[in-house]
């Protein structure tokens, strides 16, 4: 029954042309509007310009904790890729429906408002809650947004299922994603005298020497049980843009790099060692010969990483929920590292398989979502009996 009812509402949800680069509100308010003709209770939050919404909702008794499913609504482009059929009407085929988001990651919305529409909220005897939220494809701008709002609100649930496609499996840890961009303004001059210029190019190659002097650290400073290949913290210098002729000094130089984090204390030491490298070092010295001389940096994406716990209330509720016996870690960010940082303990599992992910023909196979709506059906009778 549950299956059917999921079937059902993933082809709305498919419906939704919700590319991240354009607004969610409509897939937002149909969900709203489903969950509160259920009683739910729920706050919206939305990005600076009004056009992307969260949607956090929440059934059973208003108490501390409970347990959240939690997905993203926003998809990858479709644009230069080649669909057999039409990417936002779902299509059965085969046993599996083809479409944009159906593994990553509507089919997961789709069974947790099934389950929703299925239960008997009377009866919770915690609260069960639902993140929808937007942008996770372009940062976890979205589910930024939301965990803050949640944070100041003192909203923090028990446990959270991050429903991403992973073949129902369990993962415990994902490295983080932080990107960024720092950009280096000095005075330009003649070739011939430097010392009268502020040489960009030359402060950001001071930079980069730095950003690989920390690379190297990173290394010794990787958990001794790290399950993450590597085990350790990396980094990588994306783009270096600066200059326009040999004999002229330059005076912009911009830094692309980005870390991939196996746990939070790394990515807090390598902005705290730049930051004392750039207010202390370099900024001074470009300053000294031109006072308005910047060094600024843009923020891409800060997304959080995973980090595996020894007691995970997340990972033991859902290996009971499916059998599973065994977890793993992924090379993918997700939003549950913000989750996590909420002080939820969180868990990646959901039906579908990353690599049928973001592709032409994008598809769910059907067993992959009646094994979710599977589990979530044990959840309700959980948190029902
Ligand atoms: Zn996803």
């Amino acid at each position: 029954m549950t299956l059917q009812r999921t079937q059902d509402i993933l082809a709305d949800l498919i419906a939704f042309e919700t590319v991240s680069a354009d607004s969610n509100l409509q897939i937002i308010s149909y969900l709203r509007d489903r969950l509160q003709a259920l009683g739910a209770r729920c706050i919206e939050t939305r990005d600076d310009t009004g056009t992307k919404a969260n949607v956090f909702a929440s059934i059973g008794p208003d108490i501390p904790g409970g347990i959240l499913l939690s997905g993203h609504t926003d998809v990858v482009p479709v644009a230069d890729q080649n669909w057999t059929s039409d990417p936002f009407l779902m299509t059965e085929k085969d046993g599996r429906l083809y479409g944009r988001g159906t593994c990553d990651m509507k089919g997961f919305i789709a069974a947790a408002l099934a389950l929703a529409e299925t239960l008997d909220a009377r009866k919770l005897t915690q609260p069960l809650h639902f993140a929808f939220t937007y942008d996770e494809e372009t940062g976890c701008l979205g589910a930024q947004n939301m965990v803050n709002d949640l944070s100041e609100r003192g909203i923090v649930p028990d446990i959270a299922i991050i429903g991403e496609p992973t073949e129902m499996c369990l993962i415990e840890g994902h490295k983080g994603c932080y990107e960024y961009t720092t950009r280096f303004v000095g005075l330009e001059g003649h070739s011939s005298a430097p010392d009268d210029g502020v040489n960009a190019a030359e402060y950001a190659a001071r930079y980069v020497g730095k950003l690989l002097e920390l690379r190297q650290i990173l290394k010794s400073r990787a958990p001794t049980s790290s399950p993450f290949e590597p085990p350790w913290t990396t980094i990588n210098v994306g783009f270096f843009n600066s200059g326009v002729a040999h004999n002229v000094i330059a005076s912009k130089a911009d830094v692309g790099w980005e870390m991939r984090p196996v746990q939070a204390s790394d990515a807090d030491f390598v902005k705290q060692t730049l930051s004392d490298y750039v207010t202390q070092g370099l900024l001074p010295e470009m300053q000294a010969v031109h006072s308005e001389a910047s060094i600024t940096q843009d923020i891409t994406a800060e997304v959080a990483g995973l980090e595996p716990m020894e007691e995970n209330a997340a990972r033991k509720l859902v290996a009971e929920l499916t059998g599973a016996n065994g977890t793993g870690v992924v090379s993918f960010a997700t939003e549950a590292g913000l989750f996590q940082q909420l002080g939820t303990h969180a868990i990646v599992c959901g039906p579908g398989s990353i690599t049928q992910a973001h592709k032409a023909d994008e598809y769910v196979e059907i067993e992959q979502l009646d094994l979710c709506c599977r589990m979530l059906d044990r959840l309700g009778q959980r948190l029902t009996s």
